[in-house]
C-alpha cells in the first residue's frame, strides 16, 4: 500500500489532515510527491493530543533527516481551532511551506479567549495574508477553481462558492452592518474533494445547513458515492446534512474532535440511522487515524502504531 495517504490527527477540539501523494506516473507524466496540511491545532496543555510539528518531522522526513516541504497549507477558515500552532509552523519549525489557501474573508475574533496561542497566531494569519508571504504563493480559491496542482492532485473545491462568500460579508436581516466577528466564516470554509483512482475522499469543512444546502444543491454528483468522508464541523449535528450524508453514502466517517465536544454535540446517531453499514472512526478515541488509498481502490485504516481500526 503505498497509494494517497491522509492522516487525521488527534488534535482534540479542532482539526488537522495530512494527505500525503507519492510520486507517481500518469501515462507519460511525472507526477512529484506532494504533502498538504489542511488546519492545524495544538492544544499545548494536552499531552495526550498530537504535537502537530513533532508529528510532521517524524512521519515526512527526507533521507538527509531535514522535514520535506509542505506543498500546499490549506486553512479552511480561520477559527482558533484550525490555525493555532501557525505561528510556530511558519516561524520556528523549519518546515517549508511552498503555497498557502486561505477562504477570501473579512473575518476577525472578538477576543483571544479560548486557546493560549491563539494571538500570536491570528498575527501571524494576518502578517502572511497582508504579503508577508515570504515568497509563498497565496491563493483564494473557491467553487470550481482549477490550477494545474490541483487538477494532478484531483482536488475539487466543493465549497465556498463565490455567491455564499459574498452572502457571509452582506448586512445582517435587520439592515445593519455586519461587525468583522459576526462573518458567518463556518459557512464559508472550505470543503474539499480529494480523488485518487476510483477513491473518493470528502474533507467536510465547519460549514453548517446553509452550507450544506448549497453543496448538495451544486454539486450533487462530485459528492455522490464517497468512500471516507471526514464528517463536516467535527462531526457535530449542526454539520450533519441528512440528504448530503445520503447522497455521499461514505464507508469510512471520520470525527476530529475531542471527547467532551463530541459527546455534547456529536452526530454519531443521525450518521448510524442513515447509513447503518458505515464505520464511524473518532480521533478522541481512535487516536491518529491513518487511511491509505490503494492505486486499485483498496483502503486500509490504521492508527499512529499501525493496528488496523477496520
Ligand atoms: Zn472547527
Amino acid at each position: 500500500m503505498n497509494g494517497v495517504n491522509f492522516h487525521f490527527l488527534n488534535v482534540g477540539h479542532g482539526d488537522c489532515t495530512i494527505i500525503h501523494w507519492p510520486a507517481r506516473t500518469a501515462g507519460e507524466k511525472h507526477m512529484d510527491e506532494r504533502i498538504a496540511m489542511v488546519d492545524l491545532y495544538h492544544d499545548t496543555n494536552r499531552e495526550d493530543y498530537e504535537d502537530v510539528i513533532q508529528y510532521y518531522k517524524s512521519n515526512f522526513q527526507k533521507s538527509n533527516g531535514y522535514p520535506k516541504p509542505i506543498w500546499r497549507l490549506i486553512c479552511t477558515h480561520p477559527h482558533q481551532d484550525h490555525i493555532c500552532g501557525l505561528k510556530h509552523l511558519f516561524d520556528e519549525s523549519g518546515i517549508s511551506i511552498v503555497n498557502f489557501w486561505d477562504v477570501d474573508n473579512q473575518f476577525e475574533p472578538e477576543d483571544f479567549e479560548g486557546h493560549a496561542t491563539h494571538k500570536e497566531d491570528w498575527m501571524k494569519y494576518q502578517d502572511v495574508n497582508s504579503g508577508d508571504s515570504g515568497g509563498r504563493t497565496l491563493i483564494n480559491p473557491s467553487r470550481w477553481d482549477v490550477r494545474q496542482f490541483w487538477d494532478e492532485d484531483k482536488i475539487t473545491i466543493l465549497s465556498p462558492s463565490k455567491e455564499m462568500i459574498d452572502d457571509a460579508h452582506s448586512p445582517k436581516q435587520d439592515g445593519t452592518k455586519r461587525k468583522p466577528h459576526d462573518i458567518e466564516i463556518d459557512d464559508i470554509s472550505f470543503s474539499l474533494l480529494v480523488e485518487f483512482n476510483s477513491t473518493k475522499v470528502l474533507l467536510g469543512g465547519d460549514g453548517k445547513e446553509k452550507a450544506w444546502n448549497d453543496i448538495y444543491e451544486n454539486c450533487k454528483s462530485s459528492i455522490t458515492g464517497c468512500h471516507v468522508l471526514k464528517a463536516a464541523h467535527h462531526g457535530h449535528q449542526s454539520g450533519f446534512h441528512e440528504d448530503a450524508v445520503k447522497i455521499m453514502n461514505p464507508q469510512y466517517i471520520i470525527f476530529s474532535n475531542s471527547k467532551e465536544e463530541d459527546e455534547n454535540n456529536g452526530a454519531y446517531d443521525d450518521y448510524r440511522r442513515i447509513l447503518p453499514n458505515a464505520k464511524i472512526l473518532k480521533t478522541w478515541r481512535d487516536g491518529t487515524i491513518i487511511v491509505d488509498c490503494d492505486f486499485d481502490g483498496g483502503i486500509e485504516i490504521t492508527n499512529s502504531s499501525g493496528q488496523s481500526l477496520i
